[in-house]
């Protein structure tokens, strides 16, 4: 029996963390109050955009998006196969179709060309995802959508802290609406959390209605009718982010910038690591010049062609000596509720050729130096082994 058990991720909680948590649960406020403000504030300044909105969770931030982008019925949205399943549920939330256009096989992001390929008279969105912490090619992206009138959703779940053109994600200069994930696998953690950024005061505005049941309040409608007034002016939601999870938030944000470094020295080190190993598999993309990476994810892929070894039984290798490898993504339109509702003939032979090779490496700040060199060790000997059969 192995002695380590590394999962692909985990959160990174500290003694100021705690503090911070228990302090709220000692005062006033637990639910949505002046720390969920406070964090809205420290998030929109870090990713140097005008509002940021913090909801319950990741998909819950799809969710309103989407409805702030007015998605509805008999509209489409494009976006990427490979992704977790709330990037494309948000689209059928709203009652609209999502329509999946192929991926850059370098890079794991969708391919510009190929939205290009999908739209429709009744395209209304594009839902691009920052792959694995990487940065989607959002210029060309956004070029497309002004063309068109298209409403960019950029799903960042994966992305926080990384850049793209000298400006952070989630700073809205290449979409309308930014989205993050603060689950506890992802970049900081509020436990269950998510974000929406945007420096559109329309969107804004209804983005914060739709969090709490589509409930309006103002100043000159108490003047008008009482303190207690209010209106509902649309279906709404309890979305809404408590004061316990937003100061869990606010205090791992200041360690934000070292968990990126940590993450970015431990993918440093896998790529020299299996650097002798790329005739077997080939490894994460490179930084671009143009773009930083957050590496929320280190996906090693197999050659196919060139081992014996499957994905499959690299991972039950992995899993056998105690190292919880994760397969990002099962391509969405292959579960059997994609299946059902989209009756999807066309083929996405790079999103399908992806999927055969991927297996995620364990990557998180406190990963430790002993399980670092558990994993590098017992893939080289897995690849070692396989070559020596060939
Ligand atoms: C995590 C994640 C989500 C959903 O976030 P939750 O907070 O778990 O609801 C959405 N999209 C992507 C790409 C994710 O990785």
């Amino acid at each position: 029996m192995p002695s380590f058990k590394i999962p692909y991720s985990r959160q990174s909680v500290d003694q100021f963390d705690i503090e911070q948590v228990e302090k709220i649960l000692e005062s006033d406020w637990l639910t949505q109050g002046p720390k969920v403000e406070q964090f809205e504030r420290e998030i929109a300044a870090y990713c140097q955009v005008k509002y940021a909105v913090a909801v319950a969770n990741g998909t819950a931030a799809l969710h309103l998006a989407a409805l702030a982008a007015d998605l509805a019925p008999g509209d489409e949205a494009i976006t990427t196969p490979i992704s977790f399943l709330a990037t494309a549920n948000c689209v059928f939330y709203a009652g609209a179709k999502p329509i999946f256009a192929d991926i850059d096989y370098q890079t794991v992001n969708i391919d510009p060309e190929k939205i290009r390929k999908a739209m429709t008279k009744k395209t209304k969105a594009l839902i691009p995802v920052d792959f694995a912490g990487l940065p989607a090619d959002l210029a060309e992206i956004k070029s497309i959508a002004n063309k068109h009138g298209l409403v960019i959703i950029e799903d960042a779940s994966h992305a926080l802290g990384a850049d793209y053109l000298g400006s952070k994600v989630g700073s809205c200069r290449f979409s309308d609406m930014t989205v993050f994930s603060f689950h506890a696998v992802k970049t900081i953690t509020t436990g269950e959390g998510g974000c929406i950024t945007t420096n559109n005061k329309r969107y804004y505005q209804k983005l914060l209605m739709l969090r709490n049941h589509g409930i309006y309040q103002s100043d000159s409608l108490k003047k008008k009718f009482g303190g207690w007034y209010r209106q509902m002016k649309f279906l709404g939601y309890n979305y809404r982010m408590t004061d316990i999870q937003s100061a869990l938030g606010l205090s791992q944000l200041k360690n934000l910038g070292a968990f990126i470094q940590r993450r970015r020295d431990i993918a440093e080190k896998y790529q020299a690591a299996f650097s002798d190993l790329q005739d077997l598999v080939m490894l994460p993309s490179p930084t671009f010049a143009d773009r930083s990476h957050a590496w929320h994810l280190y996906v090693l892929r197999l050659r196919l062609d060139k081992t014996f070894l499957n994905r499959k039984q690299l991972y039950e290798m992995l899993h056998n000596a105690g190292i919880l490898a994760q397969v990002h993504y099962i391509p969405i339109y292959h579960h059997p509720y994609y299946q059902r509702t989209l009756k999807i003939k066309q083929k996405y032979p790079l999103a399908e050729k992806y999927y055969q090779e991927a297996l995620s490496l364990p990557i998180f700040p406190n990963l430790k130096g002993d399980e670092f060199d558990h994993i590098v060790k017992t893939i080289k000997k897995i690849f070692n082994s396989a070559k020596s059969k060939k």
